[in-house]
């Protein structure tokens, strides 16, 4: 899985007070919100905290030398204040509710309050420390209930109720329908429309459904940590790699089986096992191990649970008005509708399971010719695809990397952006930072015009949380009446220079340079008027795609021409080697595309149920595999039992959304390919109807207006190698 661009919980936070944001800092001097403190203390305190006025920096990036930790918390408890005395105001008002005195009010609310978090959280994910945890501990309470406040305010939802039913008469633009459609939703699905029983009746569910989401990720935890398979036979541990090895005896130790080997179902000693062990029997204990978590009849069952969950949230969706729990998810997504989902997965489907059919042959005639007299199983997949991938396409990353340095593929980044768009990069040394490893570039438009400011935060430091994102300090938006620019940062975790050798990158780490690329180009060519709705601020499967089209110009001879030369004799990477490794990319997708899909149709499953009849969880699952025919080889890729996405992580209906983005992108990239990959009208069309709006329209209207029609799936099974031969 390659990347997720918003810390999470910045997200949340921005959910939770979506609509509701500022006013300028002009009051905040006298506005002393702690009664028991004395008045002087207070405005000392306001006066050397940074938060308390405009930051005095060029662009008014925030002030990083003089934030100070100790800073935090005031800024936030100042912010929540303020942001509550707003809300109150709007919903108290005596004047009759108007699209700009409710709707619009409430989006400028907040600003303070958004100021402090987006510098917060953003170097929470970056920077974090035990400080810096105990703040977030502190504070995320603090804003729940001030989400609660705003969400369950009788008077401002009738408000937004009257506004709303004028909506015909109001002659609004199209960004402001979408504003005052997204605020009045948010109310009404969050339970505001209910009668004070039925508002009972879904805090109930709630409650229930959040107990239970909790149980089902804590016992995921524990059959994940409660399961080990101790090896003390050195002979068992034939074909696994030397630092497999050593892990697994460091492992072993830990769990006082000293001078032995131990093997777990975490991924980083699993995945391994099951590619290299020679060892069938050991490779069926631990794959069985894995899919079997939380379906062991033990006390950490998770089958229960699931069929719970799955049932009251059909209550739940009953009681907002809705037909199912998908139908109440996919409202606010692309897809709409629980039937486009199937639609669109039933076209992919067949393609999959035919390629994988055919993988499944190639495993079992390299079986045979081995003289190994059994049928192919599950946990044998891993082991002999990797064999065929070795025979055919062996790509030592030894022969590729000397090609993608770091500083190179930045460049040859800021090249694809140029010719696209023309927007130009100028690194700026003498600009607020925030660590030393932050490379910080003006960014200007074609006509000259400044764009934003993108910053870059590329090294590994054990202060950093994993993987790779996108965010920003400030959104782009005009709400205010004047022109707000964004301040957009990627952060990723590659490995410092060591002496004269720069970073050099695998073909994927350079990919998902260009992916998070993608992101930032989006937040920094915004253009909208409510920061609520720009940049990134997309549906779930559909925010992928933008970053993931951004891809698709590194492997393009023309761009690698640019960029990709040997970091010692500049020779740019031979066209073969790319070749190469695209064809590599293909391999397997069958299997990937396959377990992707049967998890993403079990999802819906469980999730499109109009019963609230509890399910038998193990036979609902093998039901629902055999009615679309999955083959005995192939787990989902994620089971009831551990399926933490949908039952413990808010993605519930919502996994189909990778292969969603998946399809836009390579509809997208194929009238590139079709007009040329830097063909100016079709780049500013891109960028006009698909990258500056964000979220200010229903994506699938804008995609039409750039495409001339709906996406088609044809692209994406031709990429994947799916299409028949
Ligand atoms: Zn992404």
């Amino acid at each position: 899985m390659k990347t997720q661009i918003l810390a999470p919980v910045a997200l949340a936070i921005s959910l939770a007070i979506a609509g509701c944001q500022p006013s300028s800092n002009e009051t905040t001097q006298q506005e002393n919100t702690q009664e028991k403190q004395p008045a002087a203390q207070a405005q000392q305190l306001t006066q050397s905290n940074p938060f308390f006025s405009p930051f005095d920096t060029p662009y008014g990036i925030p002030d990083f030398a003089k934030i100070e930790k100790d800073h935090y918390m005031p800024a936030f408890d100042h912010g929540i204040a303020e942001n509550k005395k707003e809300i109150e105001t709007i919903a108290n008002s005596s004047a009759p509710a108007t699209f700009e005195n409710t709707i619009v009010a409430m989006e400028k609310s907040g600003e303070f309050l958004n100021n402090v978090s987006n510098v917060f959280y953003g170097l929470t994910s970056s920077m974090s420390d035990d400080k810096m945890r105990a703040i977030a501990k502190e504070v995320s309470p603090k804003l729940s209930a001030l989400g609660d406040d705003i969400a369950l305010n009788a008077n401002l939802f009738a408000r937004v109720k009257a506004v709303y039913q004028q909506k015909d008469q109001l002659e609004l633009r199209i960004d402001q329908q979408t504003l005052l459609e997204r605020t009045y939703k948010g109310f009404v699905r969050g339970g505001a429309n209910l009668n004070d029983a039925d508002k009972t009746s879904l805090r109930a569910l709630n409650e229930k459904l959040s107990k239970l989401s909790l149980s089902f990720g804590e016992n995921i935890l524990n059959e994940t940590n409660n399961f080990e398979m101790v090896v003390d036979n050195k002979a068992d541990l034939a074909g696994l790699p030397d630092d497999i090895i050593a892990a697994a005896a460091v492992t072993a130790t830990d769990r006082d089986h000293d001078g032995k080997w131990v093997f777990t179902t975490h991924r980083p000693s699993k995945n391994p096992f099951l590619t290299y062990s020679t060892n069938r029997k050991l490779r069926e204990t631990i794959y069985k191990g894995y899919t079997m978590r939380g379906n062991n009849g033990n006390e950490y069952d998770n089958q229960a649970i699931a069929s719970q969950m799955a049932s009251l949230r059909y209550q739940k969706a009953q009681l907002l008005g809705y037909k199912s729990h998908a139908d109440f998810t996919l409202e606010n997504a692309t897809a709409k509708t629980p039937e486009n989902v199937f639609k669109l997965l039933d076209q992919v489907w067949p393609a999959a399971l035919g390629r994988a059919k055919e993988e499944r042959d190639d495993i079992q005639k390299m079986i045979d010719a081995e003289g190994g007299e059994f049928k192919v199983a599950a946990w044998d997949w891993w082991f002999y695809s990797e064999k065929i991938r070795k025979a055919r396409y062996d790509i030592d990353a030894s022969q590729t990397k000397p090609y993608f340095s770091l500083e190179s593929t930045l460049q040859g980044i800021f090249f694809t952006a140029e010719k696209l768009w023309g927007v130009t990069f100028k690194e700026r040394n003498d600009l607020p930072k925030y660590h030393d490893d932050v490379r910080t570039f003006e960014v200007t438009d074609k006509d000259g015009s400044f764009v934003g400011i993108y910053m870059t935060d590329h090294y590994v430091r054990e202060s950093k949380r994993g993987g790779a994102w996108m965010s920003s300090f400030r959104k782009q938006h005009r709400m205010n009446g004047e022109d707000v620019t964004p301040i957009i940062y990627n952060v990723l975790n590659y490995p410092r220079p060591v002496g004269d050798k720069p970073t050099l990158l695998t073909f994927d780490q350079a990919s998902t340079l260009f992916h998070e690329f993608g992101h930032a180009i989006q937040g920094l060519l915004s253009d909208g008027y409510y920061r609520s709705q720009t940049g990134t601020a997309l549906p779930r499967d559909y925010v992928e795609y933008p970053s993931q089209v951004m891809e698709n110009w590194m492997t393009e001879p023309e761009v690698l021409a640019n960029f990709a030369k040997h970091y010692e004799t500049g020779e740019v990477i031979p066209q073969a080697l790319v070749e190469k490794i695209q064809a590599s990319g293909k391999f397997n997708q069958g299997f990937g595309t396959t377990e992707y899909l049967a998890a993403a149709l079990l999802d819906m499953s469980w999730h499109s149920l109009q019963t609230a009849e509890l399910q038998d969880a193990n036979s609902f699952e093998a039901d629902m595999m055999k009615k679309i025919g999955l083959i005995d080889e192939i787990a989902p890729r994620y089971r009831t039992g551990y399926y933490s996405h949908i039952f413990s992580g808010g993605y519930s209906s919502g996994y189909y959304g990778y292969i969603w983005s998946n399809i836009y992108d390579a509809d997208t990239w194929l009238a590139f390919k079709e007009n040329g990959i830097f063909d100016q009208k079709t780049a500013d069309s891109y960028r006009k109807n698909i990258l500056e709006p964000g979220g200010t329209e229903d994506p699938t209207i804008m995609y039409r207006r750039f495409r001339g029609q709906d996406p088609k799936v044809a692209p994406l099974l031709e990429r994947r190698g799916l299409t028949s031969k």
